[in-house]
């Protein structure tokens, strides 16, 4: 039997292609063994969306070799068209490595076959059965590529324009998931906000569908812009329980001079009403950003600036990253580099006050009623873990607990390590009973 092993690098979507591959291998009857095993294939899914995502996704790769010198070597992801300028690649270029574009990923596991036995097969989408993932949540990618050019991404010169997985496809993939036991799916693309601008629709219509037509527990939304939060689309979130009350909506600056020089495609005020809008409609969403500090051109008091929206705005969760410049792309070519140090200094602000804003979120849960997911047991932690609907993630002892079933917990305190809360099971208690207003149970029939 054939040993492929798998490792992923960057965004859920590149994890979601990687659950695919996975399902694909299964269907081949191929073996799925652990990336730090001896296997006859490895594949690297890799990311590139800074120098180390670059070297770290080389650095996988050679250790596959390593392990077995013999195996086939597959690099696919964004590090792949990126390889040119880089030399993380140039022990392994040789007969025994196949680099697969992302142009070409949809058909990897078809050209592994080709390369092995010349043979063309089938390729199945279905995500793989929860309990062989290792995932209790299932990441469906809907969306691939970028009609957008932010100055400093390289994303869309690797992944080209939008292509969308059409509605029918999409509901028929979910409707699989859910007989193959998902009870929540996040819907991931490269630009999810662009989801059917080359099929004329969009996720106004896409995601009523899903609620309607499945029997999806819970359905979440990876990263989407703030422009694409419609009132239609905020109104289903609304009407709809089932529709993870979680949102990740990239600032990346606080200032309109830095937006536009970001070349970014809304002003702060669209995104200021864009949250103020979320928390009319659901007061108690949590919401989570992504920042960029140290942009070229970005001043001390621009950073001030960016600082006080930031400290301004409900964020429970802040993705912070110093600006790294990408070749190729126009903001690496930008005049007025910040210097590395004050990057460094900037982030560290910014840390510090994501620290106090999700301590300050945690203990508004202590005492509360939360469901949660239970994930796998991991034979390495002393306990078990479980999210919320709004992507809290929550510890508790529940020896002998099911995975992937529901459990009420009353929240108890906030984890040492203040990444999590801590939890007990609440006993005697139906799993209907929701004291938390947005933490209230649907009917999974299909009704929004
Ligand atoms: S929206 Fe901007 S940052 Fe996001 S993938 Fe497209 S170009 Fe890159």
């Amino acid at each position: 039997m054939v040993r492929v092993a798998f490792e992923t690098l960057g965004c859920k979507v590149n994890q979601a292609e990687s659950n695919m591959y996975e399902e694909q291998a299964r269907q081949l009857n191929w073996q799925v063994v652990d990336y730090a095993d001896v296997a006859d294939i490895y594949v690297v899914n890799t990311c590139t969306v800074t120098n180390e995502a670059d070297r770290q996704s080389g650095q996988v790769a050679r250790q596959g070799r390593r392990r077995n010198p013999d195996a086939l070597m597959v690099v696919t992801g964004c590090a792949v068209g990126n390889r040119a300028n880089t030399t993380h690649w140039v022990s392994l270029e040789g007969e025994r490595t196949l680099f697969v574009p992302n142009a070409a990923k949809e058909e990897l596991l078809m050209a592994v076959q080709e390369h092995l036995q010349r043979e063309t097969l089938p390729i199945g989408w279905d995500l793989p059965d929860p309990q062989l993932a290792g995932n209790t949540r299932g990441y469906l990618k809907i969306t691939d590529g970028c009609n957008h050019a932010c100055a400093y991404c390289i994303i869309p010169q690797m992944r080209g324009s939008v292509r969308s997985v059409t509605p029918d496809e999409v509901v028929r993939r979910v409707s699989r998931a859910v007989e193959r036991g998902y009870r929540e799916l996040v819907l991931t693309g490269i630009h999810l906000g662009s989801y059917g601008r080359d099929l004329r629709t969009t996720l106004d219509q896409l995601i009523p569908r899903i609620l309607a037509e499945t029997d999806l527990y819970r359905l979440r939304l990876s990263s989407l812009d703030c422009v694409n939060i419609t009132p239609a689309l905020l109104e289903t979130w609304r009407q709809s329980p089932r529709l993870c009350p979680h949102f990740h909506i990239p600032l990346q600056s606080g200032t309109d001079e830095m937006l536009r020089s970001m070349r970014r495609f809304y002003n702060l005020q669209t995104y200021i009403s864009t949250i103020e809008r979320i928390k009319e409609a659901l007061p108690e969403a949590s919401l989570a950003t992504d920042l960029i500090v140290g942009f070229p051109g970005e001043t001390e008091e621009l950073f001030e600036q960016t600082v006080q929206v930031i400290e301004t705005l409900p964020f429970q969760q802040i993705h912070v990253f110093p600006f790294s410049a990408r070749h190729n792309t126009p903001a690496a070519a930008l005049p007025q580099q910040v210097p590395k140090a004050v990057k460094k200094e900037r982030l560290h602000r910014v840390l510090e006050l994501v620290e106090y804003k999700r301590h300050s979120w945690l203990q508004s849960w202590l005492g509360r009623e939360v469901e949660v997911i239970v994930e796998h047991e991991s034979k390495s932690l002393p306990y078990r873990r479980g999210l919320t609907a709004h992507c809290l993630p929550v510890r508790f002892s529940a020896p002998g607990a099911p995975s992937n079933e529901l459990l009420r917990l009353r929240v108890t305190a906030i984890s040492s390590d203040g990444l999590a809360l801590e939890g007990i099971p609440c006993r005697g208690r139906g799993n209907s009973v929701a004291s938390h207003p947005s933490e209230r149970l649907a009917s999974p029939n299909g009704a929004l």
